[in-house]
């Protein structure tokens, strides 16, 4: 796991559909987690944490909609972006899913091509250190392409844990990351650490911020956890 590569959630009751698209986007350089229905995609997306998820409207046990729904009712995958796809093309059902929350919505059948690059699309959005481009705030600035972090001009020396802070720090500019949402975003869902060793990360990370002068932009917020700017 790393910030390096994006997580999608395929969720889609058809295995070949499935299947296909897993492939073309594991081909792209992303990681890639399946379900078959909507209890299971709920599942998922608490477990992983997955960047983006690319959601069958017909689902068995669980709609596309009512999964839609309920990622929205929670504060922590109210942003996550959702990415709908329907046999149906009906306009009321677009506006349906679009109301509903959806970021994006395409027909079935889609050409896997379209699908990617509307996924890709999502992640400038929510990922953009992973989709190259250069993250800046104020006078800091992060290159994830040639792992380069500067602030003022000035090289950064951070080991790679601090520059997997920074760079979901940069993403989000003022947003307040719980220590459990770093855990899962920094670390991986995969490792077990407990909360005090984002603190150490994050006083290291300010170390290094604040080593050639300049205010400390990381933002202790208390009871919650850290925000940049
Ligand atoms: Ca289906």
């Amino acid at each position: 796991m790393s910030v390096d590569q994006p997580l999608i959630l395929i969720v889609e009751d058809e295995p070949a559909q499935r299947e296909v698209l897993g492939y073309n986007l594991r081909a792209e350089g992303m990681r890639v987690a399946q379900a078959a229905d909507g209890e299971m995609a709920l599942l998922l997306v608490a477990e992983e944490a997955p960047d983006v998820i690319v959601l069958d409207w017909m689902l068995p046990r669980l709609s596309g909609i009512e999964v839609c729904r309920q990622l929205r009712a929670r504060p922590e995958t109210r942003e996550l972006p959702i990415i709908m796809l329907s046999a149906r093309s009906e306009e009321v059902d677009r506006v349906r899913g679009l109301e509903i929350g959806a970021d994006d919505y395409v027909i079935k059948p889609y050409s896997v091509a379209e699908l990617i690059a509307r996924v890709r699309s999502q992640l400038r959005r929510v990922r953009p250190a992973s989709a190259g481009q250069v993250l800046t705030h104020d006078d800091i600035a992060l290159d994830a392409r040639r792992h380069l972090a500067t602030r003022a001009g000035q090289e950064l020396r951070l080991g790679p844990t601090e520059f997997r802070l920074l760079t979901t720090f940069l993403e989000r500019p003022g947003r307040v990351w719980s220590r459990a949402q770093l855990l899962d975003r920094v670390w991986g869902q995969d490792v077990c650490h407990d909360s005090r060793t984002v603190d150490v990360h994050v006083g290291r990370l300010r170390k290094a911020l604040t080593g050639h002068g300049g205010s400390d932009p990381v933002r202790t917020v208390r009871g919650v956890g850290y925000a940049l700017g």
